[in-house]
Protein backbone atom coordinates (compact mmCIF):
# COMPACT_ATOMS: atom_id res chain seq x y z
CA UNK A 1 0.00 0.00 0.00
CA UNK A 2 0.83 3.24 -0.76
CA UNK A 3 2.83 4.88 2.49
CA UNK A 4 3.41 8.30 3.06
CA UNK A 5 5.35 9.30 6.19
CA UNK A 6 4.57 12.67 7.46
CA UNK A 7 6.96 14.40 9.76
CA UNK A 8 8.03 17.78 10.65
CA UNK A 9 10.13 19.64 14.08
CA UNK A 10 7.78 20.05 17.09
CA UNK A 11 5.02 22.52 16.66
CA UNK A 12 5.65 22.30 13.06
CA UNK A 13 1.65 20.99 12.51
CA UNK A 14 1.96 17.48 12.03
CA UNK A 15 -0.96 16.52 14.33
CA UNK A 16 -3.72 19.68 12.41
CA UNK A 17 -2.50 18.33 8.92
CA UNK A 18 -2.96 14.84 9.70
CA UNK A 19 -6.47 15.03 10.98
CA UNK A 20 -7.31 16.85 8.15
CA UNK A 21 -5.69 13.76 6.06
CA UNK A 22 -8.34 11.69 8.29
CA UNK A 23 -11.18 13.96 7.81
CA UNK A 24 -10.88 12.97 3.91
CA UNK A 25 -11.24 9.07 5.23
CA UNK A 26 -7.29 8.17 4.93
CA UNK A 27 -5.75 5.99 7.18
CA UNK A 28 -3.08 7.68 9.52
CA UNK A 29 -0.87 5.61 12.11
CA UNK A 30 1.05 7.42 14.16
CA UNK A 31 4.71 5.85 15.25
CA UNK A 32 4.57 7.42 18.68
CA UNK A 33 1.47 5.43 19.87
CA UNK A 34 2.60 2.34 18.69
CA UNK A 35 5.54 2.98 20.21
CA UNK A 36 4.25 3.40 23.37
CA UNK A 37 1.47 0.56 22.84
CA UNK A 38 4.85 -1.94 22.17
CA UNK A 39 6.12 -0.93 25.89
CA UNK A 40 2.78 -0.79 27.76
CA UNK A 41 2.91 -3.54 30.78
CA UNK A 42 2.55 -6.38 30.52
CA UNK A 43 3.59 -6.48 26.72
CA UNK A 44 6.46 -9.10 25.23
CA UNK A 45 8.06 -5.82 24.03
CA UNK A 46 8.54 -4.09 28.38
CA UNK A 47 9.24 -8.09 29.17
CA UNK A 48 12.32 -7.26 26.53
CA UNK A 49 13.33 -3.91 28.08
CA UNK A 50 13.92 -4.96 31.01
CA UNK A 51 15.74 -8.71 30.69
CA UNK A 52 17.66 -6.54 28.62
CA UNK A 53 18.51 -3.23 31.11
CA UNK A 54 17.05 -4.20 34.35
CA UNK A 55 14.19 -3.61 36.43
CA UNK A 56 16.18 -0.08 37.07
CA UNK A 57 14.03 1.63 34.38
CA UNK A 58 10.86 0.24 35.74
CA UNK A 59 9.04 2.97 38.29
CA UNK A 60 7.27 1.63 40.95
CA UNK A 61 3.76 1.23 39.24
CA UNK A 62 5.36 -1.39 37.01
CA UNK A 63 5.55 0.84 33.87
CA UNK A 64 8.35 1.62 31.99
CA UNK A 65 10.46 5.01 33.30
CA UNK A 66 10.57 7.15 30.21
CA UNK A 67 13.11 9.64 31.82
CA UNK A 68 14.95 7.20 32.77
CA UNK A 69 15.27 5.27 29.78
CA UNK A 70 15.32 8.91 27.35
CA UNK A 71 18.83 9.36 30.41
CA UNK A 72 19.93 6.15 29.19
CA UNK A 73 20.19 6.07 25.59
CA UNK A 74 20.85 10.02 25.70
CA UNK A 75 24.28 9.13 26.98
CA UNK A 76 25.28 6.52 25.19
CA UNK A 77 24.79 5.50 21.60
CA UNK A 78 25.70 1.61 22.01
CA UNK A 79 22.30 1.55 24.79
CA UNK A 80 20.09 3.11 22.10
CA UNK A 81 20.75 1.30 18.99
CA UNK A 82 20.32 -2.05 21.81
CA UNK A 83 17.08 -0.70 22.59
CA UNK A 84 16.51 0.34 18.96
CA UNK A 85 17.01 -3.09 17.47
CA UNK A 86 15.10 -4.03 20.33
CA UNK A 87 11.50 -2.39 19.71
CA UNK A 88 11.90 -1.17 16.26
CA UNK A 89 11.16 -4.94 14.49
CA UNK A 90 8.14 -4.55 17.01
CA UNK A 91 6.89 -1.44 16.26
CA UNK A 92 7.35 -1.84 12.70
CA UNK A 93 5.31 -5.28 13.48
CA UNK A 94 2.32 -3.37 14.46
CA UNK A 95 2.89 -0.49 11.84
CA UNK A 96 2.34 -3.33 9.23
CA UNK A 97 -0.71 -4.75 11.11
CA UNK A 98 -2.37 -1.38 11.02
CA UNK A 99 -1.96 -0.74 7.74
CA UNK A 100 -3.14 -4.49 6.41
CA UNK A 101 -6.05 -3.46 8.35
CA UNK A 102 -6.50 -0.27 6.67
CA UNK A 103 -9.41 -0.04 3.77
CA UNK A 104 -7.86 3.16 2.06
CA UNK A 105 -5.88 3.45 -1.06
CA UNK A 106 -3.04 5.20 0.66
CA UNK A 107 -2.45 5.50 4.31
CA UNK A 108 -0.17 8.35 6.41
CA UNK A 109 1.99 6.74 8.81
CA UNK A 110 3.06 9.69 11.19
CA UNK A 111 6.93 9.75 12.27
CA UNK A 112 8.28 13.02 13.95
CA UNK A 113 11.99 11.49 13.23
CA UNK A 114 11.98 10.26 9.98
CA UNK A 115 14.55 12.53 8.59
CA UNK A 116 16.38 11.83 11.81
CA UNK A 117 16.20 8.10 12.28
CA UNK A 118 18.20 6.01 9.09
CA UNK A 119 15.79 2.95 8.88
CA UNK A 120 12.23 4.66 8.58
CA UNK A 121 13.14 6.28 4.96
CA UNK A 122 13.33 2.81 3.55
CA UNK A 123 10.03 2.36 5.17
CA UNK A 124 7.57 4.61 3.22
CA UNK A 125 7.41 5.72 -0.42
CA UNK A 126 7.65 9.52 0.12
CA UNK A 127 8.17 12.08 2.26
CA UNK A 128 5.60 14.75 3.13
CA UNK A 129 7.17 17.40 5.48
CA UNK A 130 5.29 19.93 7.37
CA UNK A 131 7.53 23.41 7.13
CA UNK A 132 7.97 26.38 9.37
CA UNK A 133 10.24 28.92 10.19
CA UNK A 134 12.01 27.92 13.61
CA UNK A 135 10.85 30.73 15.16
CA UNK A 136 6.99 29.82 14.35
CA UNK A 137 7.81 26.84 15.82
CA UNK A 138 8.87 27.44 19.27
CA UNK A 139 5.76 30.49 19.32
CA UNK A 140 3.25 27.51 18.28
CA UNK A 141 4.61 24.57 20.38
CA UNK A 142 5.50 26.93 23.36
CA UNK A 143 2.06 28.04 23.78
CA UNK A 144 0.97 24.54 23.19
CA UNK A 145 2.64 22.83 25.85
CA UNK A 146 2.88 25.65 28.23
CA UNK A 147 6.40 25.39 28.10
CA UNK A 148 9.27 28.14 28.19
CA UNK A 149 11.18 28.93 24.36
CA UNK A 150 14.44 27.29 25.95
CA UNK A 151 12.58 24.25 26.59
CA UNK A 152 11.23 24.32 22.66
CA UNK A 153 14.31 25.38 21.60
CA UNK A 154 16.42 22.16 23.33
CA UNK A 155 13.95 19.92 21.79
CA UNK A 156 14.23 21.21 18.60
CA UNK A 157 18.16 21.08 19.01
CA UNK A 158 18.27 17.35 19.44
CA UNK A 159 16.35 17.44 16.20
CA UNK A 160 17.07 17.90 12.39
CA UNK A 161 17.58 21.18 11.18
CA UNK A 162 14.72 22.95 8.56
CA UNK A 163 16.98 22.28 5.69
CA UNK A 164 18.00 18.77 6.87
CA UNK A 165 13.88 17.89 6.59
CA UNK A 166 13.32 20.18 3.51
CA UNK A 167 16.41 18.30 1.92
CA UNK A 168 14.75 14.70 2.55
CA UNK A 169 11.19 15.93 1.29
CA UNK A 170 9.40 14.83 -1.64
CA UNK A 171 6.49 17.32 -0.74
CA UNK A 172 6.31 20.14 1.34
CA UNK A 173 3.40 21.84 3.09
CA UNK A 174 3.93 25.29 3.76
CA UNK A 175 2.37 26.04 7.60
CA UNK A 176 4.17 29.47 8.23
CA UNK A 177 0.40 30.94 7.78
CA UNK A 178 -3.13 30.74 8.78
CA UNK A 179 -4.52 27.73 9.63
CA UNK A 180 -7.07 27.87 6.94
CA UNK A 181 -4.20 28.10 4.43
CA UNK A 182 -3.84 24.14 5.38
CA UNK A 183 -7.27 22.41 3.66
CA UNK A 184 -6.28 23.44 0.05
CA UNK A 185 -2.88 22.10 0.06
CA UNK A 186 -3.86 19.32 1.94
CA UNK A 187 -6.34 18.10 -0.38
CA UNK A 188 -4.23 18.51 -3.68
CA UNK A 189 -1.80 15.89 -2.10
CA UNK A 190 -4.87 13.98 -1.14
CA UNK A 191 -5.58 13.80 -4.93
CA UNK A 192 -2.17 13.20 -6.13
CA UNK A 193 -1.64 10.65 -3.56
CA UNK A 194 -5.16 8.47 -4.79
CA UNK A 195 -3.97 8.94 -8.51
CA UNK A 196 -0.42 7.23 -7.48
CA UNK A 197 -2.19 4.86 -5.78
CA UNK A 198 -4.98 4.15 -7.94
CA UNK A 199 -3.40 4.45 -11.23
CA UNK A 200 -5.76 5.09 -14.24
P1 LIG B 1 3.02 19.07 15.85
O1 LIG B 1 2.04 17.92 15.83
O2 LIG B 1 3.90 19.10 14.64
O3 LIG B 1 3.83 19.17 17.11
P2 LIG B 1 0.61 20.71 16.02
O4 LIG B 1 -0.22 20.34 14.84
O5 LIG B 1 0.21 20.17 17.36
O6 LIG B 1 2.18 20.42 15.75
O7 LIG B 1 0.69 22.31 16.08
C1 LIG B 1 1.31 22.97 17.17
C2 LIG B 1 0.37 24.01 17.75
O8 LIG B 1 0.23 25.07 16.81
C3 LIG B 1 -1.05 23.47 17.99
O9 LIG B 1 -1.57 24.09 19.14
C4 LIG B 1 -1.81 23.89 16.74
O10 LIG B 1 -3.18 24.08 17.01
C5 LIG B 1 -1.12 25.20 16.38
N1 LIG B 1 -1.05 25.44 14.94
C6 LIG B 1 -0.73 24.57 13.97
N2 LIG B 1 -0.75 25.16 12.77
C7 LIG B 1 -1.08 26.45 12.98
C8 LIG B 1 -1.26 27.60 12.12
N3 LIG B 1 -1.09 27.51 10.80
N4 LIG B 1 -1.58 28.76 12.70
C9 LIG B 1 -1.73 28.86 14.04
N5 LIG B 1 -1.60 27.84 14.90
C10 LIG B 1 -1.26 26.64 14.37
Amino acid sequence: MLTIGLTGGIGSGKSSVSRLFEERGVTVIDSDIIARHVVAPGSPGLTAVVEAFGTGILRKDGTLDRAAMRDMVFRNSQTRHRLESLLHPMIWAEIDLEKSKAGTPYCMLVIPLLVESGGARGRVDRVLVVDCAASTQLERAGRRDGASPLQIQAIMDAQATREQRLAAADDVIDNEGAMDTLPAQVEALHQRYLRMAIPC
